[in-house]
């Protein structure tokens, strides 16, 4: 089941406007800051008088949030603006609007490309929406600041999981990656912000928060009173009635041991680690521009399990980066060998225009991406399918996020998906659950406590 976010609002704005029969519709490709930003979409055009739907055919306003990061990402937005040009013919006064990744300094190009969409807008600039719903004009104070979020009570009851993000953009230049490109230098939200903002959540059910950023963990290096990670993280953990606070994306730079540390001390910190390698050869991590090595990164994986024994990890992993060689992708497979992590979002390198390896020759054939890709699959598919079952019989406490396929569905504190059959409604509750089934992707279990 894919995690939503709750729905959203802007802080300190006037009452919402009465509804004006008027529906929108957000479609949302990429990482959890899209999800967040098309949170704060919906919740601003809730305020100023609309209704979400799930149907595009039925909405008024059809908004598209985009990624870029990679090929297959920018693709399917494509082939998504497309097809929204025959609703387009058939109701001409529905608004079609883009923002996301795709839309930052190309706009121009774009028009071209996509004569039927009305409105394009950055990211950072959610005010525009006013030209299409003039409503949300009343709001526009707020929107012009960096976005602050804040939970809609009527949707938390359906949520116990908000995405907060922290700080937008990013300070490095990895050579394959488009996002400092799109998305700017780095800007850490003030810690007071945060903290009120997820005091907000709390008292509207919100028992989980996951702080948000690109390189979440050099959070606060820019904020005119420093602070880091470590000191939000201890703010964030005092806010009484707070179950789980998750963090990601994290760069292994910045990974000190102050903040490992501070995640093993602090209670509501769940002992799961997002720490992306990217490769294995220290060459090609060199030529990526990470500027880590992989026995570094192996230390930061080492220390937080001896900090926290029941620690999860989580990686991005990119095969078939220019120049790389059957020894180097090797390296690679090596490292996940060693690491045993808990879990690997595997990506085929694709070349993103503008970028310093995009111009590289792109030399490891489609073919061989796929074999690369495929050969860590199995890899990892065999050691997810051990550690899980090391976990037969262990009891998990699990926020209960909602139903899927007939079954309680939730996670453990370490990320690990858990689904389970019980008459009672537990949604947004945690639970204690025994595991009486494994897969390499997700267990099933009993509950053996009451809710809480
Ligand atoms: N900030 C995070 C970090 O330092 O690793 C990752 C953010 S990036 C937007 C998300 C993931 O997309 C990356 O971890 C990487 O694996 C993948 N990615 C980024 N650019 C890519 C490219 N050109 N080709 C393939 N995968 C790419
Ligand atoms: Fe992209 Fe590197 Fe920044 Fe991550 S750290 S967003 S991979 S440039």
């Amino acid at each position: 089941m894919h995690r939503q976010p709750i729905a959203l609002q802007p802080a300190a704005s006037p009452a919402p406007l009465p509804h004006n029969g008027k529906r929108f519709h957000v479609w949302t490709i990429g990482c959890q800051m899209n999800e967040a930003d098309s949170a704060k979409i919906a919740a601003t055009l809730q305020e100023a008088g609309y209704t979400s739907t799930d149907k595009e055919d039925d909405a008024d306003i059809v908004i598209l949030n985009s990624c870029v990061v990679r090929q297959a990402a920018e693709d399917k937005v494509a082939g998504k603006l497309n097809s929204l040009i025959r609703l387009k013919r058939e109701r001409p006064d529905v608004s079609v609007v883009l923002t996301g990744c795709m839309v930052t300094n190309q706009q121009e190009r774009l028009r071209e490309r996509f004569p039927h969409v009305d409105l394009f807008f950055d990211p950072s600039e959610f005010g525009k929406l006013e030209k299409v719903a003039p409503e949300v004009a009343e709001f526009n104070d707020d929107l012009a600041e960096l976005p602050h979020y804040y939970a809609d009570p009527a949707a938390a009851t359906a949520a116990a999981s908000a995405f907060v993000p922290i700080i937008y953009g990013c300070n490095f230049l990895c050579s394959y990656c488009i996002v400092p490109y799109r998305r700017g230098k780095e800007r850490s939200r003030p810690l007071t912000d945060i903290v009120a903002e997820v005091e907000r959540l709390v008292a509207s059910g919100v028992r989980e928060v996951t702080l948000l950023g690109q390189t979440v963990n050099a959070y606060g290096h820019d904020l005119p009173e420093p602070a880091g990670l470590a000191d939000l993280l201890r703010a964030v953990d005092a806010v009484p009635g707070l179950d789980r606070i998750r963090f990601l994306t994290s760069h292994p730079k910045y990974m000190s041991d102050e903040i490992i540390t501070t995640m093993a001390e602090l209670p509501s910190v769940c002992e799961h680690m997002n720490l992306p390698v990217q490769a294995g050869d220290d060459e090609i991590l060199r030529r990526m521009r990470r500027t880590y090595s992989r026995d570094y990164w192996l230390d930061r994986i080492g220390l937080t399990r001896q900090a926290m024994p029941r620690a999860t990890v989580a990686t991005d992993v990119i095969v078939g980066f220019p120049g790389e060689t059957e020894r180097q992708f090797m390296q690679t497979y090596d490292l996940l060998q060693q690491a045993r992590c808990d879990k690997v979002h595997l990506a085929m390198y694709s070349p993103r225009p503008g970028t310093l390896s995009a111009r590289w020759e792109d030399d490891v054939p489609a073919a061989e991406k796929r074999r690369r890709h495929q050969s860590l699959e199995r890899l990892q598919e065999s050691i997810q399918t051990e550690i899980n079952r090391d976990k037969l019989g262990q009891i998990y406490d699990v926020l209960v996020e909602g139903r899927a396929k007939g079954r309680w569905t939730g996670r453990t504190r370490g990320n690990t998906l858990l689904h389970f059959d019980d008459p009672r409604d537990l949604a947004g509750k945690v639970v204690d659950v025994r595991v009486t089934e494994t897969s390499p992707w997700f267990l099933i279990g009993e509950a053996v406590s009451a809710p809480r």
